[in-house]
Formats: C-alpha cells, sequence, structure tokens
C-alpha cells in the first residue's frame, strides 16, 4: 500500500515540495491541508502596501497547484498531532492519519499579550488577513505601526509612501533601535532613510498599554491613533507544546539538520515554525524557509524509500532588501548596505519571480 505524506501548511517549502511533485511523482499518497485556499506572499506585502501590486500578484492558489501535482488539497487548520498514533487533528474535528507528516506553519505574531493589543490592533499573521489590514490602514487618519523591524519598518515606510502626506506621517514605535537585529551600520542607514522619507520614529519606547485611541510607552508617552498594525516579530504556534512534541525555548519545533524530529523522524518541519538544533540563532525569515525547501523536498523522498537525507547548513550572511517607499530599497549583505532604486528593482525581481513559479 501506498505511504501518506501529509503536509501541513502551504509554506514556502511546502510550494517548493508541491511543485517538484508536478514534475516527478513519488511513492506516496500526498495531502495539504491549509485553512486558507491561497498562499500570501510576505516579501510583497510592503509593495501592495504601497499600491505597486495588485492582490492577485501575491498570492498562490493552493488547490491549482495542488490539482496538478496529484496532491489533494484539505482545506482547514491543524489542531494537535498525536506522533504515537501517526493522526493530525484538524479544528473542524477530522483526524487525518499519515505515514510521514511535514510541517511548514510559519510563525504567529509576537508581544500580543501587551494590554489591549488584542482587542485593538491590527496584525497580519495569519496572512490571509493582508487585504483587509491593508485596507482598514490605507483608510486611516493616524495610522502607528509598532515594531522597528525589518518588517514594520517596510510596512510602515510604504504605507507613508502610498500616502504621500507631509502632514500627517506614519508613525512608527519601537523598544529599541530601528534594525535593532542587524549591524550597526544598517541601524544608521534606516534611520537616516526614515527621517528622510518624514516617518514620525520613536525609539527606545516600549509599550505597555494600548487603549482603543492611544499606545502607552513605558516611558509614559501617549501616542494617538485611529488604525494600529502590531509587527513586533514572530512567536511559535501554540499547536507543538499542545501536542507533546519537542520544542525549543521559544516553543519552536526542534528539529535535526535533516529537518526531522528526532524522535519522531517521521515528522518533517521546515520555515519559521522549526528551530534547527545547533542553529539557534537562525533568522525567521521566508528566505532561509526559501533554502530548506530542496533539504525537504531530497530528505522526504530519501525517507520514503528508506534512505539516509542530505543536511542543511546555513550561510554566514543571508541577502535582505527592505522596501523603502518609492519603488526604493535597502539592501544588506554581511556588513554591505545600499539603498537605491536598483536594490528595489532586484527585490522586485526576485518576489515576482517566485510568486510566478508557483501560479
Ligand atoms: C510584513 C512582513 C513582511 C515580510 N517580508 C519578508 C521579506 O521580504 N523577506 C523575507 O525573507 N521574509 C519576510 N518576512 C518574514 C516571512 O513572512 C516569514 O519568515 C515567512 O513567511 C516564513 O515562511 P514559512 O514558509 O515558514 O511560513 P508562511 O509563509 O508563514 O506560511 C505558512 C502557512 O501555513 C498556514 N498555517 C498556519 N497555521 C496552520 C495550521 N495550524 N494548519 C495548517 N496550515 C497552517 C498559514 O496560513 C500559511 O499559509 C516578512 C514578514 C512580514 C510579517
Amino acid at each position: 500500500m501506498k505511504k501518506k505524506l501529509l503536509l501541513i501548511g502551504g509554506g514556502h517549502a511546502h510550494l517548493y515540495v508541491i511543485k517538484k511533485l508536478q514534475e516527478e511523482a513519488i511513492d506516496a499518497e500526498v495531502s495539504v491541508i491549509s485553512p486558507s485556499e491561497h498562499q500570501y506572499y510576505s516579501g510583497m506585502f510592503s509593495g501592495f502596501m504601497e499600491g505597486l501590486y495588485e492582490f492577485e500578484k501575491i498570492r498562490i492558489h493552493i488547490p491549482t497547484l495542488a490539482k496538478k501535482a496529484n496532491v489533494t488539497f484539505i482545506k482547514g487548520a491543524a489542531l494537535s498531532i498525536d506522533a504515537e498514533a501517526k493522526v493530525v487533528l484538524t479544528e473542524k474535528g477530522d483526524i487525518v492519519p499519515y505515514d510521514v507528516l511535514s510541517i511548514d506553519i510559519g510563525s504567529y505574531t509576537g508581544g500580543i499579550d501587551v494590554p489591549g493589543v488584542r482587542q485593538h490592533a491590527l496584525r497580519i499573521k495569519p496572512t490571509y488577513r493582508i487585504e483587509e489590514v491593508v485596507s482598514k490602514l490605507w483608510d486611516a487618519d493616524e495610522p502607528v505601526v509598532v515594531g522597528g523591524g525589518a518588517a514594520g519598518i517596510e510596512m510602515a515606510l510604504s504605507l507613508h509612501a502610498k500616502r504621500r502626506s507631509e502632514d500627517a506621517p506614519v508613525t512608527l514605535v519601537t523598544q529599541s533601535t530601528l534594525l535593532a537585529g542587524e549591524t550597526e551600520k544598517a541601524t544608521s542607514k534606516i534611520q537616516e532613510i526614515a527621517k528622510e522619507k518624514g516617518l514620525r520614529v520613536y525609539e527606545h519606547e516600549k509599550v505597555s498599554n494600548v487603549t482603543s485611541s492611544h499606545v502607552i510607552t513605558a516611558g509614559g508617552k501617549q501616542i494617538a491613533y485611529d488604525e494600529l498594525l502590531w509587527l513586533t516579530g514572530p512567536k511559535a504556534p501554540g499547536i507543538f507544546q499542545t501536542s507533546k512534541l519537542p520544542v525549543d525555548p521559544q516553543g519552536y519545533l526542534l528539529v535535526e539538520d535533516t529537518l526531522q524530529v528526532r524522535e519522531y523522524p517521521a515528522i518533517f518541519a521546515a520555515g519559521d515554525c522549526a528551530s534547527i538544533k545547533g542553529f539557534p540563532k537562525l533568522p525567521k525569515s521566508g528566505v532561509i524557509a526559501v533554502r530548506q525547501s530542496k533539504v525537504l523536498w531530497d530528505n522526504i523522498k530519501s525517507f520514503i524509500k528508506g534512505e539516509d537525507g542530505t543536511r542543511f547548513q546555513p550561510k554566514q550572511s543571508y541577502l535582505s532588501i527592505l522596501s523603502t517607499g518609492n519603488r526604493e530599497g535597502l539592501l544588506l549583505y554581511s556588513n554591505l548596505s545600499f539603498h537605491h532604486h536598483l536594490s528595489w528593482k532586484l527585490k522586485n525581481k526576485i518576489d515576482r519571480k517566485f510568486v510566478e513559479t508557483y501560479k
């Protein structure tokens, strides 16, 4: 009897696996579970915010991709995994059996336990909320973004570019400096860009409370808003802890460099939801999920054939390009930074190519 390969989530690495299945059949019946029929590509969210991309350009229809690969699409969200019985329970109450399981469900939004955030702030994740979130921010008079990482900065600068209003700039609040996880050079470059573009930035202001009209910081600042976007970094999905699977201190699923759970080698994971032993500082980014795709595909195939898999070896540095508005981008690679239209052009080319591959 054919083995059952179950893919949870339509993240970057699973899109690759499904695409590969269009080209190469494996000895397994394959299904994919996703709460939305679409996979939204976050690399293009800033361009969508700025009005540069139409909605259809930033998303991939998973059932169409799956059908061409003879993969069954199951609409739903996985709620828990029983690794002993090899079944997945979905939120609708379905029990889906597997022989081989692969998880690529991304991450959720961190910091939402700050009082008032759950009630009042907009969140992008799950990413199928993007259209609604963006349209609310477009209509806002006093939009505020909380989060000074790459995602928060990009979204704030893109919204600022879209509004073209010097009298009512977008406000960004962050508890540290902008791009605190990057080099000092990157931080000072983005500070300079934000200033030049007229973004109103509050650095070193930790938000302690959110009311229906104000963001209140531990330092006593009261910042008025009518729409608030909360983008303070990733948080692990709860499914691993409830399923009693091994996790790292932040709750991400712990995998070997073969992307397999040591205790349950029939379980694979890639992208934001997984932490690779030995590489705890690997950033949660789409670039990493893309890099893991080939290893995931090769190792799932090897596992089904009973062969050894290959190992994921992270690179020292990854290229990242932040859209800064008006078709400009800040390219960061190792110690290099380059702010120019050409950086944005490169980002635009990479991102469009990614989505086109899976259309
Ligand atoms: C605004 C913004 C901009 C960003 N820009 C960039 C960028 O330019 N470059 C970059 O490298 N990174 C960027 N990132 C980070 C990037 O979004 C993530 O690191 C990346 O999406 C992770 O990919 P993934 O494959 O792990 O999961 P995702 O792309 O998040 O996909 C996971 C999928 O799993 C589904 N899912 C979730 N829970 C379940 C469940 N229980 N059952 C079934 N399915 C489930 C989700 O609906 C989703 O479709 C950005 C993030 C944000 C918020």
